[in-house]
């Protein structure tokens, strides 16, 4: 079996543009693109806020353009998922795709995270990305004069709801609690309260989609009395956390509570040659620039790692 020099766990724009860099640097890597290739981003439509994209870029369009670029200079991705992973000798890393195993000498971990949807089973992609969206800073624009919805009582929902204040004439927040029972922080849900444009309405699940070719209206179903009714809405924006995708580094490298990878100073992990970017550790900017940007910064600490070894 060869040993890789560097493999990339995950496509998105932290894993695709460490492999641009390291590719330049001649590293050669291997991308494992993973279940879903190219991440989150091949949910969203039209991406306004990639610096250098005045035009608008749509979400899978950008993921293509970074995997040529990255492909041009030499990285090379497997349409695979790694499942397994062994990083007990660092200095050969082990990964299985199914039962076929690969070695290497450093690894990047970019698997990203996804975000929770309503899980309602048949029909809930049909509206995805048509007027049903997971990110507010994405979309938001979309929706000027619109009438929207967050679904959530956390910091997120309370920040996507003001944000889209912004934009929409009218932003209801649909939480399946009480009041009392926000889990969001005292000064995020006053500014919800305050905010004349938002509606905030308790004790309510989201429970069916409807719309001919693009989202219309909403079932909600009171969680006391079981009671349902509609509401018509252009817009539904989930808010409801990710979970980030880091279930087989269980065990071996250290994670938070909330299951997101720990990074030690910029992008390393407990073990030397093993490296960490984008939104698999990083809970807060969640953005596809700033997962860009670290997947850079792993790909410099790696090679500066792999550098260190010719002693
Ligand atoms: P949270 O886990 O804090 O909140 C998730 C919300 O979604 C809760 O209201 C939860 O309800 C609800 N929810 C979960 N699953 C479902 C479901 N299936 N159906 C309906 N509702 C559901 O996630 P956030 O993304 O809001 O925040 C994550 C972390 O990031 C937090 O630590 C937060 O403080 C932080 N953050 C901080 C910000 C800031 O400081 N500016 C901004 C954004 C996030 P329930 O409470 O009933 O479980």
């Amino acid at each position: 079996m060869t040993k890789e020099k560097l493999i990339i766990i995950g496509s998105g724009p932290a894993g695709l543009t460490a492999a641009l860099y390291t590719a330049r640097a001649e590293l050669s890597p291997l991308v494992f693109e993973g279940e879903t290739p190219g991440g989150q981003l091949m949910g969203t439509t039209e991406i306004e806020n990639w610096p250098g994209a005045e035009e608008g870029l749509m979400g899978p369009q950008l993921v293509t353009r970074m995997r040529e670029q990255a492909k041009k200079f030499g990285a090379r991705t497997e349409f695979k998922t790694i499942d397994k992973v062994d990083f007990s000798d660092s200095s050969n890393l082990k990964l299985w795709s199914g039962e076929t195993e690969y070695n290497a000498e450093a690894v990047i971990i970019a698997t990203g995270a996804s975000a929770r949807w309503l899980g309602l089973g048949k029909g809930e992609e049909k509206y995805w990305g048509k007027g049903y969206t997971a990110c507010a800073t994405c979309d938001g624009a979309f929706y000027r004069d619109k009438v929207v919805a967050v679904v959530g009582g956390g910091d997120s929902a309370c920040e996507e709801a003001s944000f889209l204040t912004r934009f929409a004439s009218k932003v209801y927040q649909i939480y399946r609690g009480p009041q009392e029972k926000m889990r969001a922080s005292k000064p995020m849900q006053k500014r919800v309260i305050d905010n004349e444009k938002i509606e905030l309405i308790f004790n309510k699940n989201v429970t069916d989609l409807r719309g001919e070719n693009k989202l219309e209206a909403v079932e909600i179903t009171d969680a006391v009395t079981g009671e349902t009714s509609e509401l018509k809405i252009d817009g539904l924006f989930m808010a409801i956390g990710h979970n980030p995708n880091t279930k087989i580094f269980a065990g071996q490298l250290d994670l938070h509570d909330n299951e997101y990878l720990k990074v030690e100073g910029n992008t390393k992990s407990k073990i030397s040659s093993v490296f960490i970017a984008g939104d698999c550790a990083d809970f807060r900017y969640r953005q596809a620039v700033t997962a860009a940007g670290m997947g850079c910064m792993a790909a410099l600490d790696t090679e500066k790692y792999l550098e260190s070894l010719k002693g």
